[in-house]
């Protein structure tokens, strides 16, 4: 069981405001804070350069620490500066020629889409979206009718920006790399909150955040890329990190998933990523998981029999975001209405997942998403706010 009283002491944001955005970015726990501040200060001491050699083996030991958390060694973490850059680095490593398809899912997050666009407008390539089943996942079967031998890359959405629902994974992989295709997951919302094993998904790439369920700094993310494809992948863009310059008209990539990053990092912030890989892994990610899940049950059930309140969440296995409307009030309003009471929202807009929202006909949702640190009266707060505003 989960030491809830300590994990509220360690997070004092909590203690004055009922803190539902862990989706959005969430609150870092103290010894993270402790270790970022320490380092500027250390930095501001003795320099940038000193200050991170005298922490050498912590920063080594922070992709050892991602890849326990993930299930995968530390040679196949990238770290980066947000999940937009890992799934773009890797995104933009696999080959892609006229005539060849990327997959894309319904759910699928905004500027993946984005990025998607561009490049097969430049390339030629072709873009197709795998819809979802009537349980609002990914359909399958429809996968299945969608895969031939020139698709080279199948995104998938692990949990979407915009609702609780949890993809299945495996059966993706396994459709996907029976016909030669890639699979990079998008696993932005379920690092830190649901235990996941790479090996075991069988992804190719996963692309994660520090900020939303880790509780790590801002500008912090990291990109898996399975070892054994990482040396075959170029990535678009390198520097004397990823890349050694070995003669005047040549260069030679990193033999791991550090040809995914640049030299150049926030340190400070990454120490952070490290500590708040190592505050989870001590919690323990089931212990954590079932913790979240619990509490955004109770949100669920709870907001479900307010009159005039809708949950807007799909899927057969659900997770920590919980997705709602009010009738008559624009997602914004309940957010900012919520926010004069001290209760910490957000509203997920259309943009952010077009094609799903606009397949269900909403232009917004309000998203509550509780971490393990929010106390059974907070969740209880919350719904009494939502129901003093819905009446
Ligand atoms: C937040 C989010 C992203 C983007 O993460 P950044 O760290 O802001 O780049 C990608 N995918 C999903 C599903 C997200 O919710």
């Amino acid at each position: 069981m989960l030491d809830l009283e300590q994990a509220r002491r360690d997070t004092p944001g909590c203690l004055d405001k009922v803190f539902l955005d862990s989706a959005g970015s969430s609150l870092p726990p103290t010894p993270v804070l402790d270790a970022v501040f320490a380092h500027l200060r250390r930095e501001a001491d003795v320099g940038g350069y000193v200050a991170a050699a005298e922490r050498a083996d912590d920063l080594a030991a922070v992709k050892s620490s991602l890849g326990r958390l993930i299930g995968a060694s530390a040679d196949g973490i990238a770290l980066v500066d947000s999940a937009t850059t890992a799934w773009n680095d890797f995104f933009h490593a696999v080959p892609l020629r006229a005539g060849d398809r990327v997959l894309i899912s319904e759910v699928e997050y905004a500027s993946n889409a984005i990025a998607v666009l561009q490049r097969a407008r430049s390339v030629g390539a072709t873009v197709d979206v795998i819809p979802s089943d009537p349980a609002g996942q990914i359909d399958v079967a429809a996968l299945e009718t969608l895969l031939d031998d020139r698709v080279r890359l199948v995104s998938l959405v692990h949990v979407p920006t915009n609702g609780g629902l949890v993809n299945p994974v495996r059966e993706v992989t396994e459709l996907a790399h029976s016909h030669g295709a890639l699979v990079l997951l998008d696993a932005c919302q379920s690092v830190g909150q649901i235990a996941l094993d790479v090996g075991e998904l069988g992804v190719d790439a996963l692309s994660a955040t520090g900020r939303k369920w880790l509780r790590a700094p801002r500008g912090t993310g990291f990109l898996y890329v399975r070892p054994e494809l990482a040396a075959t992948l170029e990535p678009a863009a390198l520097d004397l990190h990823s890349a050694e310059w070995t003669a005047a008209d040549t260069y030679r990539l990193a033999t791991d998933a550090s040809r995914f990053e640049f030299w150049e990092c926030d340190v400070a912030a990454r120490l952070g990523l490290g500590v708040a890989a190592d505050y989870l892994l001590d919690l323990g990610v089931d212990e954590v998981e079932a913790a979240v899940a619990a509490g955004a049950d109770h949100l669920r059930s709870g907001l479900a029999a307010i009159p005039g309140v809708t949950v807007r969440d799909l899927g057969a296995r659900r997770c920590g975001i919980v997705s709602f409307t009010v009738d008559g009030f624009d997602p914004g309003d309940v957010r900012k209405q919520l926010a004069a009471r001290n209760v910490t929202v957000t509203a997920s807009l259309r943009g952010s997942t077009l094609l799903d929202m606009s397949a269900r006909g909403l232009d917004a949702v309000v998203r509550a998403s509780p971490h393990y640190f929010c106390s059974p009266d907070d969740l209880d707060r919350f719904l009494a706010e939502v129901r003093t505003l819905a009446n």
